[in-house]
């Protein structure tokens, strides 16, 4: 199954177990609206190519679409489907009054000049200038897109609509209308999250091993911030290659050390391990904080692990997820472990409209709030439904769509 048959799956599971509105279900079983485009980007070396871009708008009942935007060879339409419905659930799972959408360029940034970045951003402005703006459709970063490239986006759409409008993107640089906290919003929001679930469980971080798949910007600072708290992480793992220390990594290093290198690998005194030992370890807690398909059912067997935490977007299978449930593994999901970062999206957007400024504290603080309640909320659905966190989460969003639906 790809990842949009996936997220449906995740729907009707929930819709069926709340005998949801037969019309609303239908409506969110498809998009709102499908944009794509060829973008045409001038190459360093003079010639011109074309990039196949999109953009899926899913549900806008609750608010302005919103989502970010994802640069990779490998993006699809159905990913881009699959990832907006997840943005819908998510901003309605936090509470948030957006809507939910997701874009995507299918190229491999890490071969492009920044010239050629540069460009490539403001020709995806172009080409969807009309269906996005501050009250219709609000992108963000997301996988290899950052605060640098949300600042080209404003400044592009800026110049078509012939006024400064922050609002359109979020996630932007600091000096450019962004907001504090931004940058570690996603892994803050894990880690508020994973800390609530811990005391639930009855466990203490400086007794629990962690391993983290995915170094950018979710994976690197959640593991900075486990760090922090006293957790062990023994495994990292980057697009490239995993490292492993049984006696545990000091992350700071690791990050000076990914600074200079670009890579994990031949990081002192780390062994080097597959992808499959890494989602075999015996470890407390597993941090997918990469792409999504990655707990399937092939692998969800070896798992080990007492908790999952979804930093990244669909990272466990529909089919993974049955056997988790089994196997008592607690699996906090995306839709709420990653909400962090689309919470202080909206805190961005909201600062820019108003154009009234937070400090980072009251950032954090809000965020905490935001992240706790939505924990609360989601653990008593799947008390009350006698259901795993994810369909509790699907339950919590959906009931709050179909509210502003109907
Ligand atoms: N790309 C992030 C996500 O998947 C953030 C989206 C946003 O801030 O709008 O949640």
């Amino acid at each position: 199954m790809n990842a949009y048959q996936n997220a449906l799956k995740q729907l009707t599971t929930a819709a069926e177990i709340i005998n949801l509105d037969k019309k609303i279900l239908k409506k969110l079983n498809q998009p709102d609206k499908i944009a794509q485009a060829d973008l045409s980007v001038q190459m360093d070396n003079g010639q011109e190519k074309k990039f196949l871009a999109y953009r899926v708008q899913y549900d806008n009942s609750r608010g302005p679409y919103k989502g970010g935007i994802r640069f990779h060879h490998e993006v699809n339409l159905d990913e881009v489907k699959a990832l907006s419905l997840w943005m819908a659930i998510k901003c309605a799972v936090v509470d948030i009054p957006l809507g939910g959408a997701k874009g995507g360029v299918v190229v491999d940034p890490k071969i492009l000049s920044q010239l050629e970045i540069e460009q490539l951003s403001r020709a995806w402005v172009r080409a969807f200038q009309n269906i996005i703006g501050p009250d219709k459709d609000i992108p963000a970063p997301d996988v290899y897109t950052n605060p640098q490239i949300m600042a080209w986006m404003a400044d592009e759409y800026s110049k078509l609509v012939g006024q400064k409008t922050l609002g359109v993107v979020t996630g932007k640089p600091l000096d450019q209308g962004g907001s504090q906290g931004r940058d570690k919003a996603t892994a803050k929001g894990g880690f508020y999250v994973l800390t609530e679930a811990i005391k639930q469980l009855n466990l203490k971080p400086e007794n629990l091993t962690v391993a983290i798949q995915g170094f950018g910007n979710a994976g690197s600072v959640m593991a900075e911030l486990l760090f922090q708290a006293g957790y062990k992480i023994i495994a990292l793992a980057d697009s490239k290659s995993v490292i492993y220390n049984p006696i545990g990594f000091d992350i700071d290093k690791v990050i000076e050390y990914k600074k200079q290198n670009k890579a994990l690998q031949g990081f002192a005194g780390s062994k080097e391990i597959s992808i499959e030992d890494f989602f075999a370890l015996d470890v407390d807690i597993v941090i997918p904080a990469a792409l999504e398909n990655q707990i399937t059912a092939d692998n969800v067997n070896d798992i080990k692990a007492k908790i999952i935490l979804e930093l990244a977007n669909g990272p466990v299978t529909p089919g993974a997820d049955q056997i988790l449930q089994q196997k008592g593994i607690v699996d906090i999901p995306d839709v709420l472990a990653n909400a962090g970062g689309v919470t202080v999206s909206y805190f961005e957007w909201k600062q820019n409209l108003e154009d009234k400024y937070l400090s980072e504290e009251e950032v954090n603080q809000k965020l905490k709030e935001k992240m706790i309640t939505a924990w609360q909320v989601v653990w008593q659905t799947a008390e009350k439904y006698k259901v795993d966190l994810r369909t509790a989460a699907f339950i919590t969003a959906l009931e709050r769509i179909a509210k502003a639906t109907k």
